[in-house]
């Protein structure tokens, strides 16, 4: 078999693959570049899907992070609606599905994540849409007329999204989630709560605390059992219920895993000559002094182009501290650090549960903070982590505001 040489191998054609690419152009103008990528759409941003193309705001072409002649001029060798099905550290080598054989000097994992199954009977019932990729994005959008009944399970990042805009497109939306309130592993539980009222008064039909035990059609309907004994009847069924890292390459050429592919600070895995990045990478997060898998856009994004730095010798260590926002009626945040729920919170509202700044703190320190409805702060929200200073709600109030 034929085998083809790159000086880079870029496997995964998301933000990650794509913002690599130019990462190595900025310190490698003429080294060979392979990006493969399983979808065969070009690299695109995945926040629209969810977000801005239900209201209008972008269209599906606004969504690609570069047009076709960016590739082609900048020397990145496109294969698209191709799988990686193996690598060989050792010989440096990387097979694909369509049989192609690659060889490259350094490779990067930019992978992803699969969107996780329902562990439940029908859950691969034609139709059911696990939702995360563009072609889920316009099968929806296809079958989502107004009055339409669309059954949304789970209640995190895509759930929450997914639900809003669909309602905001005269959908009859319903959402059933195992937790107590909306998107409760980011949220307070006042502010979580606080979001249910306003999905209720959106006409959103809030089953909370219950998960589907079943799911079966009838009469071209979806029929979902669930497990507190409830039947719902919908049109659609969307599912997001979390993503899980895709390492498989990487546990199969024996590099170190362990929910995501383990990084050093420059982004290389344990063989020094392949690097992951994105959603799949567990890295050193080093203002909060913790290994971390960030599963958002702006992580893709800059250690994507970090990566390709660093492949091409730049050897720069990866401090950038990714934000991450959302969309809700009009609710909207933006939030960096470590949002996690399970941590302490101070919230220093200008008006309660809209507008002002939530702080997640350990122990008196910082840890992450989330701007609601406050804007263009992130980077005085980075500054107060990166110190590492105790700070008591006196401190913080005021502190950062609209
Ligand atoms: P997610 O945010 O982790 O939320 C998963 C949700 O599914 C949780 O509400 C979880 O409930 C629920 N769940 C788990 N098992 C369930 C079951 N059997 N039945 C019903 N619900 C169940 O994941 P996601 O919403 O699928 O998002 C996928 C990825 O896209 C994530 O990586 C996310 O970061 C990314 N994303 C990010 C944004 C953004 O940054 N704005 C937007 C969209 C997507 P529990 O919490 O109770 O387990």
């Amino acid at each position: 078999m034929a085998t083809d040489r790159y000086t880079y191998c870029i496997v995964g054609g998301g933000l990650a693959g794509a913002s690599a690419a130019e990462g190595i152009r900025e310190y490698d103008k003429s080294g060979s570049i392979l990006l493969m990528g399983a979808e065969t759409h070009l690299p695109y941003h995945r926040p629209p899907l969810s977000k801005t193309l239900w209201t209008g705001k972008k269209m599906v072409d606004d969504i690609f992070v570069h047009a076709r002649e960016y590739y082609n001029d900048s020397g990145v060798t496109l294969a698209l609606g191709v799988l990686a099905t193996g690598i060989d550290p050792n010989r440096k080598s990387l097979t694909t599905d369509t049989g192609a054989n690659y060889h490259y000097k350094k490779l990067l994992l930019a992978t992803g994540g699969m969107p996780r199954k329902l562990p439940i009977p029908g859950a691969d019932l034609e139709g059911i849409c696990y939702f995360r990729y563009l072609d889920d994005y316009h099968r929806i959008r296809e079958e989502a007329t107004p009055g339409k009944s669309i059954l949304v399970i789970g209640g995190g990042f895509i759930g929450s999204e997914l639900a809003a805009a669909l309602a905001m497109n005269k959908l009859d939306v319903t959402m059933i989630f195992p937790a107590p309130y909306l998107c409760d592993r980011v949220f307070p539980d006042y502010l979580g709560k606080a979001l249910e009222r306003l999905y209720t008064t959106r006409g959103i039909r809030m089953l909370k605390g219950d998960a589907p035990s079943s799911i079966k059609k009838r009469g071209g309907k979806f029929i979902t059992l669930t497990r507190g004994g409830r039947e719902i009847e919908s049109d659609i069924v969307a599912v997001g219920i979390g993503i899980a890292p895709d390492e498989g390459l990487a546990k199969e050429a024996a590099l170190k895993t362990g929910d995501g592919i383990i990084v050093n600070e420059y982004l290389q895995t344990s063989h020094p000559d392949i690097y992951a990045a994105g959603d799949n990478a567990r890295f050193p997060y080093q203002a909060l002094g913790q290994q971390m898998r960030v599963e958002h856009w702006d992580n893709a994004l800059n250690q994507g182009k970090c990566a390709g730095r660093n492949m091409a010798e730049a050897r720069e260590a990866y401090a950038y501290m990714p934000y991450f926002f959302s969309d809700l009626f009009e609710f909207g945040y933006e939030a960096v650090g470590e949002v996690t729920a399970a941590l302490q919170t101070f919230a220093d509202w200008e008006k309660e549960n809209a507008t002002g700044v939530i702080y997640y703190t350990k122990e008196g320190v910082v840890r992450g903070v989330m701007m609601c409805n406050v804007w263009e702060k992130v980077d005085a929200a980075r500054e107060l982590i990166r110190k590492r200073e105790g700070a008591s709600p006196d401190h913080l109030r005021g502190l950062i505001h609209s």
